[in-house]
């Protein structure tokens, strides 16, 4: 088996993590700028974290053959303080040329507010100056079908192609109207909270296999840098046949990466 990882945290992650990776098939890894663990300071720490994205984390991931990208953002959490935000969007253009750079991301809304949903705007407007691809993070829980559906009508003003946009985390309300909207979806498998790897499945079942994919965020919380994988098995199981699976777990997240500049088609067996 072999898979592409299109949304994880690894700066949260050990070494070891990756050698896990590698040995459960990972044939190519994204990370998406997001909350550090802590929130910074000063715009300055959002310059070093761009350097950890895109110089230390793929030197890190190419140990173990793995090739790794990212996305770049203020994400929403941190996107409160709009005059900050303003400060590390104009950092962003510095590190737009950097090899292993997909698009804008993950960037969208947090707690639906003005502020987060002003800078969202200006995240877009960016991705749009610079022709990139865009990634997207639904709130949590009660917020996230009010939130996804703001996401949608801004991308919508700002006349995005949503064929070159994926949001991410969506549930079983919300899977439809990203895709019915020409969006393309993920899937975020967590242990506990968002999407258990059976809800996926059933959410697959439910709302096909096109433009859609699953990722393990592997970042703060309780997370498993290996769901993926495991969600892989589980759909065998449940005697969806080994060409559906690859569909989902690499061709899938392939067909999507394959409109950002950067990304190349990792070899595989
Ligand atoms: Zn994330």
């Amino acid at each position: 088996m072999h898979y592409i990882e299109p949304h994880a945290h690894m700066v949260s992650r050990t070494t070891a993590d990756y050698q896990q990776l590698a040995m459960a098939g990972c044939a190519a890894l994204c990370e998406p700028a997001f909350w550090a663990g802590y929130d910074r300071a000063s715009a300055q720490g959002f310059y070093d974290y761009y350097r950890q994205l895109t110089e230390y984390e793929p030197a890190r991931a190419a140990k173990f053959g793995i090739p790794h990208y990212c996305w770049l953002c203020i994400n929403p959490k941190e996107s409160e303080d709009a005059g900050f935000a303003r400060e590390v969007l104009q950092i962003i253009p510095d590190f737009i040329d950097k090899p292993n750079v997909l698009g804008i991301g993950e960037i969208g809304l947090n707690k639906n507010t003005k502020n987060e949903l002003a800078i969202f705007e200006e995240h877009v407007e960016l991705a749009k100056k610079y022709d990139l691809p865009i990634l997207i993070h639904t709130p949590h829980l009660e917020d996230k079908l009010k939130g996804t559906k703001l996401i949608i009508d801004a991308l919508k003003n700002a006349n995005v192609d949503p064929a070159r946009v994926v949001i991410d985390h969506v549930e079983e309300h919300t899977a439809g109207i990203v895709l019915d909207a020409g969006f393309w979806a993920g899937m975020t498998l967590y242990p506990e909270s968002k999407c258990t790897a059976a809800r996926a499945i059933d959410m697959l079942e439910t709302f096909g296999m096109e433009n859609i994919w699953m990722n393990s965020a592997c970042d703060w919380g309780i997370s498993d840098p290996l769901a993926v994988v495991k969600c892989a098995l589980e759909m065998k199981k449940r005697q969806h046949s080994i060409k559906t699976v690859q569909k989902v777990i690499f061709e899938n997240p392939a067909r999507f990466l394959k409109q950002c500049k950067n990304f190349v088609l990792p070899e595989t067996p």
